[in-house]
């Protein structure tokens, strides 16, 4: 049983943090939310009412906070000793984490990067992918508690799980994205939306978002993958931004970050980023 603080109570933290719970951690969870405390206490976990509190008698610090603004402010209150380890599974910079583990070294804090892919579905079952960087012997202080919530590759030093995820959900935007176009042209075509998928899922067409995204909450009309539409043009302005800082071209990408951003311009800021398709059908 390890001492975690939870950082971060939302879509993906509440359930990751009630799946600690469930395997006998001793988690102790904050978030700036009281009902996603009192989701965490509803789980047999602790909540406190601040960072302080949750993170008194912590061995491992997680983080799962929407960006690295709030990654940085959060580490910099966070008043725990020399020899905790602090793991940012948030989709954070990966730059900025880099330069952030080198500030807390000074404080005796390692930090390391584990950042994940799945969604909330995923990490309701524990099967979340998780792409971590840092030293292997860090990484294999978290590795118990990781196990818990998914499966473990590492990707490099600090700062390395961050890139792959930004990257990973670039390509994942555009995906939807084409997939979208595809789908609608489809439908004016007189083409069956479902008969299409089941057609492009054993087709070279295949991708998370015929397999998962389209059918699970676009067909349904339900848009409740858990994932804000903004959460992922942050993602992808990361990725863009990775590709600028060691000059390879991504003209793809670049386009596919104009069309999400015209689309978080034109929808509700808490759109849920299935609903891409919506502002294609309106566009
Ligand atoms: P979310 O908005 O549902 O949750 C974020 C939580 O952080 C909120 O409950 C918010 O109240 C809390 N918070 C914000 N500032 C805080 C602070 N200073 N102190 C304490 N709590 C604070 O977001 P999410 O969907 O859970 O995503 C969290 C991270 O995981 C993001 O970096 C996101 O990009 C990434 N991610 C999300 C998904 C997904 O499917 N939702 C999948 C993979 C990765």
């Amino acid at each position: 049983m390890t001492a975690v603080a939870f950082v971060g109570l939302g879509n993906m933290g509440g359930p990751m943090s009630a799946r600690l719970v469930a395997a006998g951690h001793a988690v102790r969870g904050f978030d700036l939310s009281p009902d996603a405390r009192q989701a965490l206490d509803d789980t047999g976990g602790t909540s406190a009412p601040d960072l302080a509190g949750a993170v008194r008698d912590a061995e491992i610090v997680i983080l799962m906070l929407p960006n690295s603004d709030i990654v940085e402010a959060t580490v910099d209150d966070l008043d725990v000793p020399p020899g905790t380890l602090v793991v940012d599974m948030s989709s954070s910079e990966p730059l900025r984490t880099r330069a952030l583990a080198e500030a807390v070294a000074d404080r005796g804090i390692t930090l390391v990067d584990a950042p994940v892919s799945g969604g909330v579905a995923r990490a309701r079952t524990g099967k979340l992918t998780i792409m971590t960087g840092g030293s292997p012997e860090a990484l294999a202080r978290v590795e118990p508690v990781l196990a818990c919530l998914g499966t473990t590759t590492r990707a490099g030093e600090v700062g390395s799980g961050h890139a792959v995820k930004a990257l990973n959900n670039l390509m994942s935007a555009a995906h939807l994205l084409v997939t979208s176009e595809a789908m609608l042209a489809g439908e004016r075509f007189g083409l069956d939306p479902a008969t299409m998928l089941s057609i492009f899922n054993s087709s070279s067409g295949r991708s998370g978002s015929t397999e998962n995204k389209w059918p699970n909450f676009i067909l349904p009309e339900t848009y409740d993958s858990g994932f804000g539409l903004r959460l992922m043009l942050k993602d992808m302005r990361i990725a863009t931004g990775l590709a600028a800082s060691v000059g390879t071209p991504d003209p793809l990408g670049e386009a596919a970050v104009s069309f999400w951003e015209r689309a978080a311009d034109a929808l509700d800021p808490g759109a849920d980023h299935t609903e891409i398709v919506n502002w294609l059908r309106k566009d």
